[in-house]
């Protein structure tokens, strides 16, 4: 097992991983920019840097002062969390170089997960259920007007390298395509780095269903199951589930089969997440994978008593995946609560600023992952992500009912927050009976 880790990211996830660490006997080492220091992560572990300025470029995201870090403090391992570096293949070779292991898949696997249209390409080999769509980088206007004739509008347009719900335009015409396919790939290049785009057939109202896999060095690979994620407010998820309401249960096991199936075909390393879009009809296409571990992981944990980052760490020291050979099996059902600094009275507008004072929820069924303190500054300078609040209960309607009553306890003063538009779709007859798709707040709540 590992001596010391460096965990490279902050807020809840950086919190969450150090508890992990504890738990297990690994010391740990936290980063943090100057906005930071005040901020819980870099409390709590054993040992803290300041890797620079408030600007995620200069901090977070520099390859070179995380890794001086972790070289200065011995660490032999590292935790990247999500976002940032999490799914950079070129930094999981530099941290091999240094002889730190990187927590997560290996950088050629990475590479063919954060590659969409190839990663598609290879599962429509594999005999993966995927949209019909470009079959590849769409290089010209020309081929994008072809594509649309030959797929039927209306289509979406897609980063090759996006991600975050980010880089995506749907054209419901043949106008649209000429006006949105320019605009697509400078955006992806922007946002990107490279401006690769394909297209896809847009599903009609899909549920966003995914399947959580854990796969070891040794093709050892098992699924966690399921979180639906269907509530989501301009393809940003704001409520997840596990597990899936109204699946069917033939559904759920032929997809868990596809999902490993998918992992196997690009020889997936660690944890991973294999994401697919399901139709009214419960015709089902893979989208992507990602190499990472999800925000939205405790449902998995709370419904199947895993912990995922643990199993993460002991995979990446060489480890056999815990539950090979066994099935998993899962328990009542979960709904993780995004609390976002953002007012979703006003365009949920980003609210950093001053916690004034707080106070959580408690009693059974109820985890919270989180990071603020009173007194503690919303920094404007990152995600705008400041708790999970996560509910367990032995049925939906237990967790629903749960859900309405620790969202009431829960206060935040000083910052607005997602807490008043949660309480909305809690009391939505709709959401309450699981009909609910990607277009769902769009639909119900005109936002
Ligand atoms: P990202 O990596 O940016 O999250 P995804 O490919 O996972 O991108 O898609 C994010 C969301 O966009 C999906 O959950 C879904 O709501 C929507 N979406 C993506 N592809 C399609 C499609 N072909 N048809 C309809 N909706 C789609």
């Amino acid at each position: 097992m590992f001596k010391r880790i460096l965990v490279a990211n902050r807020g809840e996830i950086a919190v969450r991983i150090i508890r992990a660490c504890k738990e297990l006997g690994i010391e740990s080492v936290a980063v943090y920019s100057t906005a930071d220091r005040d901020s819980m992560h870099a409390k709590i572990a054993d040992r803290s840097i300041c890797i620079g300025p408030q600007q995620p470029a200069k901090s977070y995201l520099d390859a070179e002062s995380i890794i001086s870090a972790a070289l200065i403090t011995n660490c032999d391992c590292l935790h990247p969390g999500y976002g940032f570096l999490a799914e950079n293949p070129v930094f999981e070779r530099k941290c091999s170089e240094n002889g730190i292991v990187f927590i997560g898949p290996p950088a050629d696997v990475m590479e063919l997960s954060g590659n969409k249209s190839m990663a598609l390409e290879i599962m429509r080999k594999n005999g993966i259920p995927v949209i019909p769509g470009s079959n590849g980088n769409v290089e010209n206007l020309a081929d994008a007007l072809r594509a649309g004739k030959r797929l039927g509008y209306p289509v979406i347009i897609k980063a090759a390298f996006g991600g975050g719900g980010k880089g995506m335009r749907i054209c419901n015409s043949k106008r649209d395509m000429e006006s949105f396919f320019p605009i697509a790939k400078s955006e992806s290049l922007s946002s990107f780095g490279l401006g690769d785009v394909y297209i896809e057939k847009y599903v009609c109202k899909p549920r966003h269903i995914e399947f959580q896999i854990i796969a070891d060095n040794y093709g050892n690979i098992v699924c966690a199951g399921e979180r639906e994620c269907s509530i989501q407010r301009r393809h940003q998820k704001l409520i997840e589930e596990a597990p899936a309401a109204n699946l069917s249960e033939k559904t759920r096991k032929t997809i868990k089969g596809f999902a490993v199936k998918a992992a196997r075909s690009i020889n997936y390393k660690n944890l991973g997440t294999i994401e697919f879009l399901v139709d009214k009809d419960e015709s089902f296409y893979f989208i992507e994978i990602n190499s990472r571990i999800q925000v939205e992981h405790p449902v998995t944990e709370a419904v199947t008593g895993i912990d995922l980052i643990k199993e993460q760490i002991k995979i990446a020291a060489g480890e056999k995946n815990s539950y090979a050979g066994n099935e998993i099996f899962s328990s009542g059902n979960a709904i993780e609560f995004r609390i976002n600094a953002e007012d979703s009275e006003n365009n949920f507008a980003p609210s950093p600023g001053k916690i004034t004072d707080y106070s959580l929820p408690g009693g059974p069924g109820i985890r919270i992952d989180t990071f603020i303190h009173s007194n503690y500054y919303v920094p404007p300078f990152y995600d705008s992500l400041i708790a999970k609040l996560i509910i367990w209960g032995n049925d939906r309607s237990e967790s629903i009912a749960r859900s309405e009553r620790a969202l009431d306890e829960f206060k935040v003063e000083g910052i607005k927050t997602t807490i008043p538009f949660h309480k909305k779709i809690l009391a939505n007859q709709n959401f309450r009976e699981g009909k609910i798709h990607t277009h769902f707040i769009e639909e119900e709540f005109g936002v």
